[in-house]
Order: C-alpha cells, then structure tokens, then sequence
C-alpha cells in the first residue's frame, strides 16, 4: 500500500516506519491542502492531523484514496459525507488524551483564578509587586461543564477534586456517572445563570457553531470565566470581545480560536492568500490575545508526552486493522 503521513515529526517517523515496514511510505512535517494534492494522487491512505484539510475539492483529486486515519479526536477537517459517497474508510483516537485534556482545562483555570499568567509577566520585568494579584478560590464555586462525554468527565472528577459544585449540559445523559461523580444535569439556561466557570467540551458541528454567542453571554453570571479547549468555532470571536470588555465575563482560557489555521499561515497570507475575511479574523484574534485577561495555549492541550504516544499507536492499530481487513479499527 501506498500510505502518506502529514504533519508528522521526526520521533513519529521511527515508530510508523517500523510498524509499516514493505509499505511504501511518505512523510510531510506539512498539512495536506489544494497545494500539495496533487503529488499524492494514487495513495491509498493518508494520515493527517487538524490542519490538513480533507474537503470536497481536495478529496476529489485522491481518486484512489481508501482510508484517512486522523490523528485527533475531533474530526470536522473532514467531508465524513463525502467520503461516506465515495466508500472511504475514515478512523480517528477517539481516547488519547481525556485526562491531558482536562488537566489543560484546569491549566487555564488556575492561571486565570490566581493570575499565574500576569505574575510571570511581571517577573520577567522584575516587578514583584502583588497589586492586582488578587485571585479567588476553586472550593465552593460553581463550574459548568458543556458536552459531559470523554474529556468533560475527567473535568467533572477533577472539579470535584477542588471541592466544585458541577452542572452539566449534554444532548445524552449517564446517571450512572451522574450519581457516582456527584453532579447534576441541567438544561443550558441554568448552567449559563449558575456558573461562576463555563469549560466547553463539545464537538464542533452545526448544533455547536457559535453556540457561545451575544445571546448566551447575555444569560450568564457577571463575571464569569469562559473556558475553550474545544473548538475555536464554538464561541463566536465577535461576541467574546465585546463580553470581555464590557466586563460581562472576567476572563478567558483560550487553548483554540475561531481561525487558529490562518495564524499559523500569517506571513504565507500576506503575500498570497490575503483576503477580506481572513485579514478580519487575524485582527479580531489579535484583539483577543493581546488583553490582559485572556489566557491563551495554542492547542495543546492534547500535547503531552504520554498522550502522543497514545495517538501514534491508536493510529498504527487502525491502519493495520484495515489493511488487514478486520473491523477493529476506530470507524466513524
Ligand atoms: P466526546 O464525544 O466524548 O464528548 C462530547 C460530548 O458532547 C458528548 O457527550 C455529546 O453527547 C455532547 N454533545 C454533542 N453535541 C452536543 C450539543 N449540541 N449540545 C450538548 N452536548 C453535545 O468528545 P471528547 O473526547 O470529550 O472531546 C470533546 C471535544 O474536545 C472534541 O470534539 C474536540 O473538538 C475537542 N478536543 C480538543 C483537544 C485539544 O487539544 N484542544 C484535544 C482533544 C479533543
């Protein structure tokens, strides 16, 4: 088989190499895009991670693709219909990371709750006035946890671990969980008007796009702290600037942005993709990252030592249960 790995680094390479030995192999450090299609065109898999972008167009040009094994759990870089159309067998890790994850989550929390981030400002200027560095307590306060799957659990268990009260939102419900982790299910409007912490954990589809918006900020609690190690695309960027200068949220922990790709391509988009809507999303990101009370990870929230590991070999069981022809493989 012909099996192309896209962003991929250097201690991936060995382990890959060695699981794929008589495959013909090829490995990019770069995304798969329109740019780059075209020298893959007779590959019969390909393995990317969230920046590839595997849509319509760029499916088209791989007329003799069979699998796509994503790398990550969320999975919206990919046409899944189209590749339904077309029998393309498609994977992801679905449990690499839940408690990376939600330790990040608590990351964000606590450099916010105890001005962590400020503080190390200050000691880079040898201030170490503590004026302004006043934080508050996890114990007793309320945290609400929307899409209680994988990550939102351990969320919910470590909350617990601080002495959290926990309200959930999810489309599904476990009372099992419910009962042994001591938290409660609540529709949104009561987790948005009771929450002194709001930690999204949804995936980021058609129901979740922008679900955070003027709306929803206009039901939660004054001074509220928003958490986002999700998907960018869940807050709506626009919304989230203006609640935090008016003051209606106290701050934000941001491990994901609307547009995230296009910071990464800055000075590429300067010279040759430039447009309206890209250049708007740049401004409003750079908006967003240089106050004060935004806290922000550029995803990696999933990046620890253990959690690669996990993902490079979820990702070689499912490669080799499909060449074998079993269905053990991670499908969605
Ligand atoms: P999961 O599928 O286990 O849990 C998602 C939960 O959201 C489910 O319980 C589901 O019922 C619920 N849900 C779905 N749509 C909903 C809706 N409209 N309203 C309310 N609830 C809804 O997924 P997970 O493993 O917990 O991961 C959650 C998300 O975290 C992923 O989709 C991905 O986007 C993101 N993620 C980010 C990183 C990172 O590095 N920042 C790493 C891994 C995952």
């Amino acid at each position: 088989m012909k099996i192309a790995f896209f962003e991929i680094q250097g201690w991936e390479k060995k382990l890959l190499k060695k699981a794929f030995k008589g495959h013909t192999l090829e490995f990019l450090s770069e995304p798969l895009n329109k740019e780059n299609v075209d020298q893959f065109k007779d590959f019969d898999v390909i393995s990317v991670f969230i920046y590839s972008e595997l849509e319509k167009v760029v499916l088209a040009k791989l007329k003799k693709l069979k699998m796509i094994s994503t790398r990550s759990t969320g999975y919206d870089h990919i046409d899944i219909e189209e590749c339904r159309k077309r029998k393309i067998a498609v994977s992801n890790v679905p449990f690499y990371g839940e408690n990376t994850v939600a330790e990040h989550t608590f990351a964000l929390i606590l450099s916010l709750s105890r001005n962590v981030h400020k503080s190390y400002v200050r000691g880079l200027r040898n201030n170490f006035s503590i004026e302004g560095l006043k934080g508050f307590d996890l114990n007793g306060k309320t945290i609400g946890v929307v899409g209680g799957g994988h990550i939102g659990m351990h969320v919910i268990r470590m909350a617990k671990g601080f002495g959290m009260e926990v309200f959930v939102y999810d489309i599904q419900k476990n009372k099992f969980l419910s009962e042994v982790l001591d938290f409660q299910y609540v529709e949104l409007e009561e987790l948005y008007k009771k929450s002194d912490i709001i930690s999204l954990h949804v995936p980021h589809n058609k129901s979740t796009h922008h679900m955070i918006n003027e709306k929803a900020f206009s039901k939660m609690k004054d001074g509220v702290i928003l958490i986002n190690t999700s998907r960018g695309e869940i807050v709506d960027t626009d919304a989230l600037i203006e609640a935090l200068d008016s003051g209606k949220i106290r701050g934000a922990g941001l491990d994901v942005l609307e547009g995230e790709e296009l910071i990464c391509e800055e000075k590429e988009l300067l010279y040759e993709k430039a447009n309206d809507e890209a250049l708007r999303e740049i401004v409003r990101d750079r908006i967003l990252l240089s106050k004060d009370n935004v806290v922000f990870t550029p995803h990696i929230a999933f990046y620890s030592e253990e959690a690669l590991l996990r993902i490079i070999e979820t990702t070689i069981d499912n490669i080799q249960s499909y060449i074998a022809g079993n269905d053990q493989m991670n499908s969605l």
